[in-house]
């Protein structure tokens, strides 16, 4: 069944709304622009999609991907200087922290050459449907819909993209069927490549966070990670320290491997914003490493992101 087939079975005050649909074994996706309606006028367009394409016999299952096209969606850009600092659990737990302060927030795991968010969201495996020529956002339990290049190519096979492929790919994974998610949270590969270039030029996200540990050398990458910002005129949100502090399992007490407070004092050295620190906790590994992102847990382990995710909702309200 085609785009016209689905809009001519539909009433004419829907069917002027939908923006794509298709059906492929029996799977039928359809996406409405419900921009401007309030909660009860998406719901009935959605049951009504529903139950009128539901009815068909070609169809067994009917998704319906509400879209608000015409309200401007933000980007956020998390980056880091170098792998390993935990900007992808960062940005996980962020995103949910966000979610769950009222935000409709998806997530773009832009991290092509090191996908790690299907992991960290627990929805390997899973891959993205197509609506029109558009990807549709993987859903997962914690109402934040990710992309990433692990859910379209076979795991643990080798990516050798090259910058122009590379910036193609991440292309499609921002320009995707976002529905009404209007803030993106895009996960950045480490580093301050041609990838990186291509996100900050081509999709302006509003701002950046940064995320470092407290060790001298992440540091400089991040600071070197901010200037990439700064060039493109995208303002640095703020810093973040990771792996702060090791909280023991045990005992509770806090000692600290790496050193604490360095991730501050670089942003006062930079003039940046210091957005909070997260502890170096097992239970933050564990859940990252078993699809159970602690930010979604509640309790002591959420509370970090929880207050970073404030501060950052705040920053939206003052740059709207
Ligand atoms: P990056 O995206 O910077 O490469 P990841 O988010 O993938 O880093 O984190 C690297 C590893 O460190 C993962 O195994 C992750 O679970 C772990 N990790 C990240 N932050 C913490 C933390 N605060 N406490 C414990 N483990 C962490």
């Amino acid at each position: 069944m085609s785009d016209t087939e689905i809009i001519a079975s539909l009433p004419a005050s829907i069917a002027a709304r939908v923006v794509s649909g298709g059906v492929k074994d029996g799977r039928a996706i359809v996406v409405v622009d419900v921009a401007g309606l309030d909660n009860t006028a998406r719901g009935e367009i959605e049951n009504a999609v529903r139950d009128l394409i539901g009815a068909r016999e070609d169809v067994d299952e009917v998704r319906v991907v509400l879209t608000a096209e015409k309200r401007a969606r933000r980007i956020i850009a998390v980056g880091s200087g170098k792998g390993g600092v935990g900007k992808s659990t960062l940005t996980a737990n962020l995103a949910i922290a966000l979610r769950n302060l009222g935000h409709a927030v998806g997530l773009v795991d832009a991290d092509i050459y090191g996908p790690s968010q299907p992991t960290i969201l627990g929805n390997r495996g899973k891959r993205p449907e197509l609506a029109g020529n558009k990807l549709v956002p993987v859903p997962n339990r914690w109402d934040v819909p990710v992309l990433s290049m692990g859910h379209l190519v076979e795991e643990g096979a080798a990516i050798a993209w090259r910058g122009p492929m590379a910036g193609n790919a991440l292309g499609q994974l921002v320009d995707a069927e976002w529905g009404p998610a209007d803030l993106l949270l895009v996960d950045l590969p480490p580093g301050t490549g041609d990838v990186q270039l291509t996100m900050l030029q081509k999709f302006k996200p509003a701002g950046a966070v940064l995320v470092s540990t407290p060790q001298d050398l992440a540091l400089i990458d991040a600071a070197r990670a901010g200037s990439l910002f700064e060039q493109s005129k995208v303002p640095v949100i703020g810093l973040v320290e990771n792996m702060s502090g090791y909280v023991c399992p045990h005992c509770g007490e806090v000692s600290d491997p790496f050193g604490t407070g360095g991730v501050e004092r670089a942003a006062e050295g930079l003039e940046l914003p210091f957005l909070g620190r997260i502890p170096l906790a097992l239970g933050i590994r564990q859940g990252s490493d078993s699809g159970e992102p602690p930010a979604a847990q509640g309790g002591e382990l959420a509370a970090p992101f929880e207050a970073i995710a404030r501060k950052v909702s705040e920053w939206l309200g003052a740059n709207a």
